[in-house]
């Protein structure tokens, strides 16, 4: 067991908001404990942000918006506080991947290898992205010049998931603070460490105001948030649900937002496809992170030339996992984030079996491992896309195949979904992989490559998997106002109206 686990479990957290440039110590606050799923020990107490607390945060950041320096400051000094972001996460880098495991249960080889680098490189990629992010000039019409600029958007309410807290919130930080604009920022209640952790490892970076912190429940902090009037937008990444209910929220305040939400991505595989690597990426985007991923390719759909040696491969593999403490190298699979979760995963487990989907591998608690929300990464064949396995994100490590016979068929298959994140697709022919990812109505399509995040792409949904795009222009479109100036260069030739009292 790691020291810092240990220490964690001997004296655990006390964690708060940070309001205004200091933690504020809210007295008969709610307190929630905050758990390491791998043990089911409690590892920080969260004291919850009260509607009160988060009108201050607001408040705070309304005024380093409105009037503090952050948004006159040049685009050098805004990119010297971003890169010592970025330092400062790496300089605790393998204290932040601890935390993130312990708290989430995802294993440390991938939140060392993947998460917290992503984190820093989130506030390197926006410093560098603002030099070049301008406006644009129009000026032929004659005697006229129109100007395009983006001003910044203002107080940028930023809430985030529970899967992948530091980095996926860190990308919403970065960008709220390069394009000017102030920020109060919502973990959820379940994986507030690392984003807490985040606030004092930068301490004195920012001006007091820009930067602010609310911890706490979604219904009750989350909700006295994105109802808050001094907000000037939302920038969410969460479940679909939630997404709508803070969408309603916003339509009376008419507010702007930006919707990172749920998928259940298909993965195409046909029979031409380079056999070891389409299987290789199968079972990464089916398991990493737990399997806990918006971008999960696990409604795999598998050319029938190929189905036997691909399901017998692919079955073996799962059952091959090694699942345990994530704190331990070499472990693949670990917790659900809590019990609720590895309910879930029952519930569809049965689910696909009542439906007449076939067992390939898993689809219990794990027998060996009684403490720990553990459950056995699963897969299922089955008969129809219209399984409930088929149609609803599961969130966890299940994978639910399909066989198919031809590109038409697959490609339709693929898009009956209410969701629309990712399309993976393996295949050897180009002009095939062309067609079909033009086919797909997701926001983005991956060819021949697993997971892949490329900052300077947009990343985010069609239909319920969202609402705009992160990364460079879809940053830029979220966190800021386009604003159109339009100058006459000669004197302008107009009707003359009222000329009879002339
Ligand atoms: P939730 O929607 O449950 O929660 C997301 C965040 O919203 C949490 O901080 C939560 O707080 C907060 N929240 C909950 N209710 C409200 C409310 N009424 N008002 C304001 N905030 C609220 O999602 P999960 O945390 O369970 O994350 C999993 C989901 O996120 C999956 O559907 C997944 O697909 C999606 N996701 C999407 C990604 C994308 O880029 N498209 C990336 C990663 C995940 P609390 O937890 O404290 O209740």
């Amino acid at each position: 067991m790691s020291e810092l686990r240990e220490q964690l479990y001997r004296t655990p957290l006390k964690l708060s908001g940070y309001v205004s440039g200091r933690f504020t110590a809210p007295t008969g606050a709610e307190e929630i404990d905050v758990i390491d799923p791998a043990t089911e020990t409690r590892v920080a107490t969260l004291l919850e942000s009260s509607a009160d607390e988060v009108d201050q945060a607001v408040r705070a950041a309304r005024a380093a918006f409105d009037t503090g320096p952050w948004g006159r400051t040049t685009v050098a000094e805004r990119q010297v506080a971003l890169n010592a972001i970025h330092d400062a996460i790496l300089d605790h880098a393998d204290e932040l991947a601890m935390l993130e495991t312990i708290n989430t249960g995802i294993p440390l080889t991938q939140t060392r290898g993947f998460h917290i680098p992503r984190a820093a490189q989130n506030f390197r990629f926006f410093g560098e992205y603002i030099n070049q992010a301008g406006g644009e000039v129009f000026t032929q019409e004659p005697g006229l010049m129109s100007l395009v600029t983006y001003d910044p958007i203002g107080v940028c309410a930023l809430i985030g998931p529970w899967n992948m807290p530091l980095g996926l919130t860190a990308m919403k930080i970065a960008g709220a603070l390069a394009f000017g604009n102030t920020c109060v920022v919502k973990p959820s209640e379940l994986t507030p460490l690392t984003v807490t952790r985040l606030f004092q490892i930068i301490e004195g970076l920012l001006p007091d105001g820009v930067m602010n912190l609310v911890n706490g429940r979604g219904q009750v902090t989350g909700t006295a948030l994105v109802s808050h009037p001094g907000i000037d937008m939302v920038s969410f990444t969460g479940g679909t649900v939630t997404g709508a209910a803070i969408l309603q929220s916003l339509a009376k305040g008419i507010k702007g937002s930006a919707m990172e939400l749920g998928g259940k991505s298909a993965n195409i595989v046909f029979a031409d496809a380079d056999f070891d690597q389409a299987i290789d990426a199968a079972l990464m985007s089916s398991f990493m992170n737990n399997g806990q991923m918006c971008l999960a390719g696990s409604r795999i759909f598998v050319d029938r030339k190929i189905s036997d040696r691909f399901i017998d491969s692919f079955s073996r593999r799962v059952k091959a996992l090694k699942i345990g403490d994530p704190m331990v190298a070499g472990t693949e699979i670990g917790p659900m984030i809590n019990q609720a979760q590895r309910e879930r995963m029952e519930r569809y487990a049965e689910s696909g079996l009542g439906e007449g989907a076939t067992l390939l591998a898993g689809g219990h608690r794990c027998a060996n491992l009684n403490t720990g929300y553990f459950f056995e990464p699963t897969a299922m064949l089955a008969p129809g896309n219209d399984l409930a396995i088929c149609q609803e994100e599961i969130f966890g490590p299940f994978a639910a195949l399909q066989l198919f016979d031809d590109e038409d068929e697959v490609v339709a298959k693929a898009n009956e979904s209410d969701f629309g994140l990712v399309g993976y697709v393996w295949t050897d022919d180009l002009n095939r992989s062309m067609r079909v990812a033009s086919g797909l109505r997701t926001g983005t399509v991956l060819v021949n490559t697993p997971i892949v995040r490329d900052l300077r792409t947009g990343f985010g949904g069609y239909k319920q998997s969202g609402l705009g795009r992160e990364g460079a222009k879809g940053s830029q479109a979220m966190f800021t106002e386009m604003k159109t100036t339009i100058i006459a260069r000669e004197p302008r030739k107009m009707p003359r109206m009222g000329m009879a009292a002339e």
